[in-house]
């Protein structure tokens, strides 16, 4: 493990996360050597190593086999995956009602973290709002195995398509993105145009553009995490659970997938002082007004005093504020 040392003589943030995700994880000893990359000393034999490997990033990993083969990672978790993992597929059973019990007394980071330790990779956090980007932070600083996922609808704002890729680069995550099938969207834009949405409802284009590609997302997964929060829709979401049963998504045993709401107690307020306090990458249009984000053309600024989901399809006066991505 290559580890730098920063021009000032401070130790690298990063590199010390992995360390920590790699001892958390019982992998340290299999480290065979720590060298160090002082940004001071250019001879140091880390800074020629990463000249030498034409390296930037910080921390990175060298396996050399007895044959002389190299492989290089400068990803804890692509390293960990590929490396030092045998068996990715942790596949316990998972009781919903003990779950439920054990849940209410945690935090969301531990309840986050039980649900690592039970799925693995084959649990997919769902990114999209803020409180998503807090899930991403809590399952890296778990350092468990978790995967992520985005649906780019095609739809969003030119904002949220950058703040996509600095939350891939601030946790050094792999965002599998989904889009929607064109063998769906192109008949819908070629009978119905580009914003039917506001003459016949949001449901008809969400179907296509989230819902749809929603299952294909969670295919071959066990269980998926979401920053659905009771507060955000008492009508839609005032009676979810920690952990339930999402019936509308199987997996390859007819069973269907577990689906987890570590934020559930949590308001807004929390979700702010969290994303503060921890320093989480946010959307930038937050800072324009906007609460809850969706796709463009189907998102305002909120106005005071009005409730955050109000300015999601506001002209649709009366209907429930959901997309279908969590309606059972
Ligand atoms: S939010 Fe609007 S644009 Fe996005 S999928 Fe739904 S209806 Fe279509």
């Amino acid at each position: 493990m290559i580890k730098k040392i920063l021009i000032d003589g401070s130790p690298c943030g990063k590199c010390a996360q992995a360390e920590e995700i790699l001892k958390k994880r019982g992998f340290w000893d299999r480290i065979d050597r720590v060298v160090i990359a002082d940004e001071a000393d250019i001879n140091s034999e880390g800074m020629k190593l990463a000249a030498e490997k034409n390296v930037e990033l910080a921390p990175f990993f060298i396996i050399r086999e007895d044959n002389g083969d190299e492989r290089m990672y400068t990803r804890v978790f692509e390293f960990i995956k590929k490396e030092l993992e045998t068996d990715l597929s942790v596949n316990r059973s998972f009781d919903i009602s003990l779950a439920n019990e054990k849940f209410a007394s945690l935090s969301p980071i531990e309840i986050l973290s039980e649900t690592q330790s039970a799925f693995g990779e084959k649990l997919s956090l769902a990114f999209s709002g803020a409180e998503d980007v807090v899930l991403i932070d809590m399952a890296s600083k778990n350092g468990l195995p978790f995967s992520v996922f985005c649906l780019d609808t095609g739809r969003l704002h030119s904002h949220t398509y950058a703040y996509m890729d600095t939350v891939k680069n601030h946790y050094g995550i792999n965002l599998e993105i989904f889009t929607p099938s064109p063998d769906l969207l192109e008949p819908f834009l070629k009978e119905k145009g580009m914003n039917s949405f506001y003459q016949d409802g949001h449901s008809e284009c969400c179907g296509i553009r989230k819902v749809e590609p929603l299952g294909r997302a969670l295919k071959g997964r066990e269980a998926w995490a979401t920053g659905l929060r009771r507060d955000q829709s008492p009508s839609t979401r005032g009676n979810l659970m920690y952990s339930e049963y999402d019936e509308g998504h199987l997996k390859k045993d007819g069973l269907p997938l577990v689906k987890v709401n570590p934020l559930l107690d949590w308001s807004s307020q929390q979700v702010w002082d969290y994303i503060r306090k921890n320093e989480v990458p946010y959307n930038p249009l937050h800072d324009e007004g906007y609460r809850s984000i969706g796709c463009e053309p189907c998102t305002r600024p909120s106005r005071p005093g009005e409730h955050e989901r109000a300015a999601r399809w506001w002209w649709e006066d009366g209907t429930i504020r959901e997309c279908g991505l969590h309606l059972k």
